[in-house]
C-alpha cells in the first residue's frame, strides 16, 4: 500500500488538488516530487491510484489514474457508545476504534462523565479518524455521531446485539450471540449510576463483564471491540 492521503470531497475528476495538512504532509514530511505515486481516498469506500503532477508551496496537484473498489470494513456494523475519557486517552480510543473497524462512535452524556463532547472535541476526533484511516487502510470514515444522553440512547437503540459493559455479574461474552449489528456501551471513569444501570436493564441490554479488574474506559472499549472485530472479520 503506497502512502495514503485523504481528500475531503468526492473524487470524480482526473486531476485534483490537495491543500492544508494533507498537502503539508506530502510536501514537507514525504518531500514528494512529480511522478511519485500515492493512494487517495475520499471516504466513499473506494481508493484511487494517483501521481504527483505539480508541487506548489501550499498545494499539490495530482493526476488520478485508477479507481479501485477495496473494502476493508468489518462484516458487522459496530457502534461504540462511550462516555469519553480525557486528553490523550481519548485520542488513543478513537485511533484504536478506527483501526478495529468501528462504524460509529456515539459520545455518551452520562451523569459522571468527565469529558464534554463539545464541537471542538468532536472536530479533533474527526481528524484522528482520518489519521488512523490513512494508516490502517480504511476507505470509509468512522462516523463521529452527535453526542447522546444515555437514557434516550438506551431506549431508542433496539436493533441487534446490545452490550452494556459494567463491573460485576455479566454474561460471558463468548456465550452471547453476535448479530450483524452490534452496539457496545461503555460508562465513564466514575462508573454508571444505579439509575443508568436500571435504564440498561429496563431496555433489555445484555450486561457484559470483562472480569474482576477495573479497566479504564478506553481499555474496556477496545477489549470489547476487538472481540467483536475478530469474530466479525470473517467474511
Ligand atoms: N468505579 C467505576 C465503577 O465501579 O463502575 C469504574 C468505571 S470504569 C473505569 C469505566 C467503564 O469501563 C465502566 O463503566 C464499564 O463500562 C467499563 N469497564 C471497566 N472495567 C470493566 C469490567 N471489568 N467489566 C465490564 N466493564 C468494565
Amino acid at each position: 500500500m503506497s502512502e495514503r492521503f485523504f481528500v475531503d470531497a468526492p473524487i470524480s475528476a482526473a486531476r485534483i488538488e490537495l491543500s492544508g495538512p494533507e498537502a503539508q504532509h506530502l510536501t514537507k514530511v514525504l518531500r514528494a516530487k512529480c511522478g511519485d505515486e500515492v493512494t487517495l481516498f475520499d471516504g466513499s469506500g473506494a481508493e484511487f491510484r494517483a501521481v504527483v503532477a505539480d508541487v506548489g508551496r501550499q498545494r499539490v496537484a495530482l493526476e488520478v489514474r485508477e479507481r479501485r473498489e477495496i473494502d476493508r470494513e468489518l462484516a458487522r456494523n459496530v457502534t461504540l457508545a462511550v462516555a469519553l475519557p480525557k486528553g490523550d486517552r481519548q485520542q488513543w480510543l478513537v485511533e484504536k476504534a478506527t483501526e478495529l473497524g468501528v462504524r460509529r462512535i456515539v459520545p455518551l452524556i452520562t451523569h459522571r462523565g468527565v469529558a464534554q463532547p463539545v464541537a471542538a472535541a468532536l472536530a479533533r476526533m474527526q481528524r484522528w479518524v482520518i489519521e488512523a484511516s490513512k494508516q490502517c487502510g480504511r476507505n470509509r470514515l468512522l462516523e463521529i455521531a452527535a453526542p447522546a444522553a444515555w437514557s434516550p440512547f438506551a431506549s431508542q437503540t433496539t436493533a441487534g446485539t446490545r452490550w452494556f459493559a459494567h463491573l460485576g455479574d455479566g454474561a460471558p461474552i463468548e456465550r452471547t450471540t453476535l448479530d450483524s449489528v452490534v452496539t457496545i456501551a461503555i460508562g465513564p471513569e466514575g462508573g454508571w449510576t444505579e439509575e443508568e444501570v436500571a435504564v440498561a436493564r429496563m431496555h433489555g441490554w445484555t450486561q457484559v463483564s470483562l472480569g474482576a479488574r477495573i479497566l479504564r474506559v478506553e481499555t474496556a472499549a477496545v477489549a470489547l471491540t476487538a472481540w467483536v472485530a475478530v469474530a466479525a472479520d470473517k467474511k
